[in-house]
């Protein structure tokens, strides 16, 4: 009987193996975990963890017993050190494992200041894993003042719980608004407003030079030469696939493990996915870092390990928690050039179009409306740009014209 491993127990890797098992596969499955702790969920790790108001084991995926109940080894506080392809083994620090098919759900790094500008000084953090957020969290307190680097979601997300705990924060973005690289200017005002109006003190357009302090952080010195005091850092300022292992084997890689539409990589023992794999859609290769493809990327590889031999059509969606609002985002916005917002009472929606076609909605606390784009975009309908921004249309009737 053949034997899948599977290096990464994140996400990705933890959906791959209980879908092998769920479409009967009985051979060896093996996931190796880097982390100490079982497969767990890193959306909370910016929102309610970092709040305090969720336990660790709420974080977990599945329950540890999850795994030996279904004949699933799992191998902890395990790093894969090697990917022997001629031999198909990948060893580990303390053992060799032999693979019929492998799977690679590495995921990514997020990345850091380097240290001449202060990044390896005490008190400067990242949040990617359970350990970064249990290391930072003692130092959330009100009157303690935070430096987040970064305007993307992970660093508006740390700044909302940050000021929920009464800590003081400036954030500053490099480019000229927050959420520049993700979301169209009305969003990005949106936001804006709601920080600003919370309390943070948002500075786009300027960099930072870098941090001050000796062996931990004191302050932060910016392009324009200002200054301001700091107690701790956060660095949210993007993400790196997690690719070293599959390069060191000679797997092909661009900015990501690449892989055909199926999840095979240039090796076809070999296979990937979540935010480690790169992947062709309508004629570009795209990463995404989200929930929803980590999922259904990674069942779709199980399935294709079995034989199923089905592309993987990803069907986009995300969200963010900031204060009392929750921002939920359906489909892609990749070249739009249009935006048209729809607002009622409270709720207000910005919908991307790419010429007359529907790209992508950002809905917020808007979720009948985020529904409704997805179902639009997900059957590929396009309602004319001006209905969509007419209050008076009834927007359930467009899903059955
Ligand atoms: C703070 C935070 C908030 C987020 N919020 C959202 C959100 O609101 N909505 C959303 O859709 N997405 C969100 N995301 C993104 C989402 O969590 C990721 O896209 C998802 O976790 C990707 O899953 P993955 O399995 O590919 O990678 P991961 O979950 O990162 O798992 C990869 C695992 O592989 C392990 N690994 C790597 N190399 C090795 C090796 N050589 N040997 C053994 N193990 C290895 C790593 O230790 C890690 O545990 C958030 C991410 C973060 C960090």
């Amino acid at each position: 009987m053949a034997d899948i491993v599977v290096i990464g127990g994140g996400q990705a890797g933890s959906s791959l193996v209980a879908r092998l098992r769920e479409q009967g596969f009985e051979g060896g499955v093996t996931l190796v975990c880097g982390e100490s702790v079982p497969p767990y969920q890193r959306p909370p790790l910016s929102k309610a963890y970092l709040l305090g108001d969720m336990d660790e084991a709420r974080l977990y995926l599945r329950p540890e017993s999850y795994y030996a109940e279904k004949g699933i080894e799992l191998v902890l506080g395990a790093e894969t050190v090697a990917i022997d392809r001629v031999a198909k083994t990948v060893t580990l620090a303390d053992r060799v494992l032999p693979y019929d098919q492998l799977a690679l759900t590495t995921g990514s790094h997020p990345r850091r200041l380097p240290a001449a500008m202060g990044g390896d000084l005490a008190g400067v953090h990242v949040v990617r894993t359970l350990a970064d957020v249990d290391g930072m969290q003692p130092g959330f307190g009100p009157g303690k003042r935070a430096l987040i680097v970064g305007g993307g979601y992970i660093g508006l997300e740390a700044a909302a719980v940050a000021r929920k705990l009464g800590v003081e924060v400036t954030l500053v973005e490099m480019a000229p608004r927050i959420l520049q690289r993700v979301a169209a200017p009305e969003t990005s005002d949106y936001f804006r407003a709601l920080h600003t109006a919370k309390g943070v003190a948002i500075r786009e357009g300027l960099g930072l030079e870098r941090l001050l302090g000796d062996t931990h952080v004191t302050g932060a010195r910016f392009s324009d030469g200002s200054e301001i005091a700091v107690d701790f850092v956060i660095v949210g300022v993007g993400i790196a696939p997690a690719t070293e292992l599959a390069e060191a084997a000679g797997v092909a890689v661009d900015n990501g493990i690449v892989v055909d539409a199926q999840g095979r990589t240039s090796d076809p023992h070999i296979w990937a996915a979540g935010d480690c794999a790169i992947f062709p859609r309508h004629g570009q290769m795209i990463r995404l870092e989200s929930v929803q493809n980590a999922i259904d990327q990674a069942e779709q590889v199980a399935d294709n390990m079995l034989g199923a031999g089905v592309d993987y059509d990803p069907k986009p969606w995300f969200w963010s928690d900031q204060y009392d609002v929750k921002l939920q985002i359906a489909g892609l916005n990749t070249g739009y050039d249009r935006v048209v917002v729809r607002k009622t009472g409270d709720s207000v929606s910005h919908w991307y179009y790419g010429g007359e076609t529907l790209l992508a909605v950002d809905a917020m606390n808007d979720p009948r409306n985020y529904m409704i784009g997805k179902r639009l975009i997900e059957a590929g309908k396009s309602p004319a740009p001006d209905v969509i921004a007419n209050p008076e249309t009834d927007m359930k009737a467009l899903l059955k014209a």
